[in-house]
């Protein structure tokens, strides 16, 4: 299982923890705290971080997200663990689930409102911060199977509801969004930062030109011959690979020898380092 708790976040865990309807799509709430309003000519001193989290597992309990995420500094707080759901959207009575939809439905109360002040400079919306810690929200979000997008669009101050949507689709939703909900928040959020590549995994080590031949039987051999075939040269294999040496081997490793252009004693059918190296690289 992913990790239930944020890595790096500040651990408030809130006593009512509850399941998630798991059935649907994993999927992310977006907010701001949206603790006091500035404008562009009066903006407003940004609140403490602290002040939140004294809130949320204080007298805020009852409309606590999972994560509390300050988009200046990058420090995270967390109060349910991910696959609990949080309470910081409107669900009604009957009608459309909403803080339990989903794998997992994350919640984040983005530390923000419109014009806030942090040092000296005034900030019109999320998307105009640094966004820092982002990306390690977003990398936990995907671990837990959410995708990416932003189903009903990304973000903007007014709000659109889609219940076909949020109940057929998993990704990352605004408050705005969701059904049986009046907030408008988060408003613009940054663009998504786009996962790294996965690491590639380095070629196996060549294991020695001992290791092929006649009468050998090996897990290199298999795996020579595993990828021979996915690099196009198995038209010999009667019955694909194994871990015994056989003439069809020598036959395919022969012809992608050749294909290297190599002739004569480097084009024997039997792998060297080079063969290797080119066979896996
Ligand atoms: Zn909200």
């Amino acid at each position: 299982m992913p990790d239930l708790w944020l890595p790096g976040a500040e651990r408030h865990p809130l006593s009512d923890a509850a399941p998630t309807d798991t059935e649907y799509a994993p999927r992310v709430i977006w907010h701001i705290t949206w603790d006091k309003n500035g404008t562009a000519a009066a903006p407003v001193d940004l609140v403490p971080f602290d002040q939140l989290v004294r809130y949320f597992t204080g007298g805020g309990s009852g409309t606590a997200p999972h994560l509390l995420w300050d988009p200046f500094t990058g420090r995270t707080a967390q109060f349910y663990p991910a696959n609990s759901r949080s309470k910081s959207v409107v669900d009604n009575a009957g009608g459309t689930r909403t803080n339990r939809t989903g794998r997992v439905c994350l919640q984040v109360e983005t530390l923000f409102f419109p014009y806030c002040r942090v040092n000296g400079r005034s900030y019109a919306t999320v998307r105009d911060t640094p966004a820092k810690g982002l990306d390690k929200i977003l990398t936990w979000a995907r671990s837990w199977g959410v995708p990416d997008a932003w189903p009903m669009g990304s973000p903007t101050w007014s709000a659109n509801r889609s219940e076909h949507t949020w109940e057929t689709q998993g990704g990352h939703y605004a408050h705005g969004q969701v059904p049986e909900n009046q907030h408008t928040d988060p408003g613009p959020m940054p663009k998504w930062p786009t996962a790294g590549p996965a690491p590639k995994p380095g070629p196996p080590p060549f294991p020695g030109r001992s290791a092929f031949g006649p009468g050998k039987s090996n897990a290199s051999i298999l795996l020579l011959g595993q990828q021979l075939v996915r690099r196009g040269f198995g038209k010999h294999y009667r019955v694909g690979p194994t871990r015994d040496w056989g003439e069809a081997d020598r036959l395919n490793v022969r012809d992608f020898q050749l294909a290297q252009k190599w002739s004569g004693s480097d084009a024997d059918g039997f792998p060297g380092p080079q063969t290797w190296a080119r066979l896996f690289g």
